[in-house]
């Protein structure tokens, strides 16, 4: 508890600086400074076939023209990045990330090592470090969903990002998270023995309404909401999960939230928890492994977000022939069967991964495969990753897309992604606010 509370206090005094902040306005690259970046092709973020041969006009940290290559002169005073035979992409955005979270792998202690043997300094070394592999990998946004026992640090890392000191995506935080009683980690400890939890738990619609209250208050940009907690599989075969939330709760959160013009993240498993998700007004389910034709229906009807997270379920299962390791394998089988079928009824869909419930030293991109494997195009999974992302975090236009007017978060890579997506786990030039973070590719040019 005494880890969390330092955190607490540490970032409290820098919560309220941080919060009348826009979480798109990172500090600008030069107002006058005039970038070009040419490249072979262009995968826009919105269209349905990339372009051909195009220049990109940066003026400060923002897209100002998009053409063909040649059609006109660059700017005076322009710096040419001519990125050869490489795509252009939007930054990418991942609406489901951990910064705080370094894996699960049972070996390096798990998910409960972190909570009880971490120093606060420990994690929010490391959370910065995560940053950086996220930008680094081309993910210029992040929906970074709960800090999992560290309090608001998510906040002060934000807000580190924002003034430049360190290296990182744009955040948008959604700091402590909430679930009830019996409704989160760490558990299967003495119950005379105090545990930290990795969420706020609440019993009640007071004390729900409270505790979105206090992380609104404190600099949160989402509400993150456990709606199911302990799953397995019952004597029949079929996947449960015990769920957490009453609607009533939910709905006092959601509430609450909405009145901010603020949104709310609901993990949700499947059963009764997904369908309180789905009934108290969730704005995204996070995970959603087994969704009903009639759940997937009401998604379509009221709009609601999915965030998939595919690939994090193929980490760290259980022996088979334990009841984890059979709740392990059917959590994969079902989730891809439940992908599918939200994909054919156009469920809106945004890319998620879940990174931190596996090592940050892993590719993010993981992801993309898997989304293809199970019923999207490639096109339809990179723009997941890019202008439906920026739809489900109210930035359309400015984030996610290569157009005018939009923040100048750009990628490159060598090949084309819609022949062979692997080639997105070697993001070549990022690009984050019109300042090149970094470059492998040589550019030509003055
Ligand atoms: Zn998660």
């Amino acid at each position: 508890m005494r880890l969390t509370l330092c955190l607490s206090v540490l970032v409290l005094c820098v919560a309220r600086l941080c919060f009348a902040q826009d979480s798109a306005a990172a500090p600008a690259a030069n107002a006058t400074h005039i970038m070009v970046v040419r490249a072979r092709a262009l995968i826009d973020g919105t269209s349905a076939q990339p372009e051909q041969n195009r220049e990109i006009v940066i003026r400060g940290d923002r897209i100002a023209d998009v053409y063909a290559a040649g059609t006109r002169p660059p700017p005076a005073g322009a710096e040419v990045f001519d990125l050869g035979s490489a795509t252009i992409l939007p930054g990418l955005i991942d609406c489901h990330t951990h910064i705080f979270l370094q894996g699960e792998v049972p070996a390096a202690g798990g998910y409960d090592v972190q909570l009880l043997k971490f120093p606060a300094s420990y994690r929010a070394a490391r959370a910065v470090v995560a940053a950086r592999r996220a930008l680094e990998q081309g993910f210029t946004t992040i929906r970074d969903v709960e800090t999992e026992g560290a309090g608001y640090g998510d906040v002060g890392i934000k807000q580190a990002i924002n003034e430049g000191y360190i290296p990182g995506p744009r955040m948008f935080v959604a700091t402590r998270a909430i679930s009830t009683t019996g409704g989160y980690n760490l558990e299967g400890y003495a119950p005379e023995i105090v545990v930290p939890k990795g969420a706020q738990l609440i019993d009640g619609p007071v004390e729900a309404r409270k505790a979105a209250r206090e992380q609104l208050d404190n600099g949160a940009d989402w509400i993150k909401v456990y709606m199911t907690h302990r799953s397995w599989v019952d004597e029949q075969g079929a996947l449960v999960s015990q769920p957490t939330l009453t609607v009533e709760e939910l709905r006092a959160i959601v509430d609450e939230t909405h009145g901010w013009r603020k949104k709310v993240a609901c993990h949700a498993y499947n059963g009764i928890g997904l369908q309180r998700a789905l009934d108290g007004g969730c704005d995204s389910i996070e995970h959603g492994l087994e969704l009903t034709d009639a759940q997937i229906a009401q998604m379509v009807k009221q709009g609601t977000w999915l965030v998939p997270t595919l690939a994090v379920y193929y980490h760290d299962q259980e022996p088979p022939d334990t009841p984890g390791g059979v709740r392990d394998r059917k959590r994969v089988v079902v989730h891809g069967v439940s992908f599918q079928k939200a994909v054919r009824a156009g469920v809106k869909i945004a890319f998620g991964t879940d990174v931190g419930g596996f090592p940050w030293s892993e590719p993010i991109a993981q992801e993309f495969p898997r989304m293809i494997e199970f019923g999207m195009t490639p096109m339809q999974a990179i723009q997941a990753a890019s202008a439906r992302g920026a739809e489900l975090l109210g930035k359309r236009g400015e984030l996610g897309t290569v157009a005018p007017g939009a923040y100048a978060d750009l990628i490159a890579v060598a090949g084309d992604p819609l022949a062979d997506i692997s080639v997105l786990k070697n993001v070549a030039f990022v690009m984050k606010n019109g300042s090149v973070f970094s470059s492998t590719l040589r550019p030509a040019g003055n």
